[in-house]
């Protein structure tokens, strides 16, 4: 049997080259393969939705991490937008609110996790507490390196209440991210994207690299674990992320339910009487 997408992307201790595409024939197959990928996500999420109606308590977190321009918001864009909107909660995470910065530091993840029946996405996550905060020592060590841990309960927490959780590390090359700032310099509709803080970012690129590796070896858990998606081809990315979320929510086995109480025959039968009376 073909190995899962999963057990090909998951962390296994050494990051993959960029450009890599495990799993895939080639871009026009994996173009191929999405179009049919497409409406088997939408039928699924339509199911974990409905289930909810019934008293279900399956959600899905789909975690987005990776260096400025790694592909985050295209991959909201592109593999989410395949998806009826109204199921999903999707929730980008900058730099904290005063108010933010006045509570725990997961306080705000737990806020946005996604109800039963919801695909929740986070657009950068709690990691951010031990990836930026650790490059710029924005506390001490001591602080950060305790996170590791409460980080993985709180992922374990999230789990027994219901959630599948999809940790994506989106690993681009530093040429890629040269090429796609430059992009956005270079196109005045993408200038809004652009930050002051980029290029000295960029600079810090071994800095945030060793965070990276710290984030995933201490936290992909056997409940939690994270997928390193090569990303600097972005149909690859749109394909991969496509992919571990169909493996997901397939897993749940997820039927279409009929609410107790609901007598259906004789609903008909009153409706088509009355179509015959008017
Ligand atoms: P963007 O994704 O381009 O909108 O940028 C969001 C910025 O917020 C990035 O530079 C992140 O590193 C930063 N950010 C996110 N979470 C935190 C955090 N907990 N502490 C400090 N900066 C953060
Ligand atoms: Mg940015």
């Amino acid at each position: 049997m073909a190995k899962s997408v999963r057990d090909q992307l998951r962390w296994n201790g050494t990051l993959p080259d960029p450009r890599d595409t495990p799993g895939t024939k080639g871009k026009a197959q994996a173009r191929k393969d999405l179009a049919s990928i497409a409406p088997k996500l939408a039928d699924l999420q339509e199911r974990l939705f409905a289930n909810a109606k019934v008293g279900g308590d399956r959600k899905v977190l789909l975690l987005l991490q990776g260096m400025d321009a790694s592909g985050k918001d295209g991959t909201v864009k592109h593999v989410v937008g395949q998806v009826n909107p109204a199921g999903c909660r999707i929730t980008s995470f900058g730099k904290p609110t005063k108010e933010e910065l006045a509570h725990d530091f997961l306080w705000r993840t737990t806020n946005a996790l996604p109800a039963a029946g919801q695909i929740g996405v986070f657009n950068r996550s709690q990691y951010e507490d031990v990836l930026v905060v650790r490059v710029h020592e924005l506390v001490p060590r001591a602080t950060w390196s305790r996170r590791y841990a409460r980080i993985n309960a709180w992922e374990s927490r999230a789990v027994k209440s219901g959630a599948s959780v999809v940790k994506v590390f989106l690993h681009i090359s530093p040429d890629e991210q040269k090429q796609r700032l430059l992009e956005r310099i270079d196109n005045p509709t993408k200038h809004w994207k652009v930050g002051t803080a980029d290029i000295p970012e960029r600079h810090r690129w071994a800095d945030y690299q060793a965070a990276y590796l710290g984030a995933l070896t201490r936290c992909s858990t056997d409940v939690a674990p994270w997928y390193v998606v090569p990303a600097d081809r972005k149909w690859y990315r749109d394909w991969a992320v496509s992919s571990l979320l169909l493996e997901t929510l397939s897993d749940l086995e997820l039927g279409w339910p009929t609410p107790d109480g609901l007598d259906l025959k004789a609903m008909r039968k009153e409706l088509v009487s009355e179509a015959a009376s008017s």
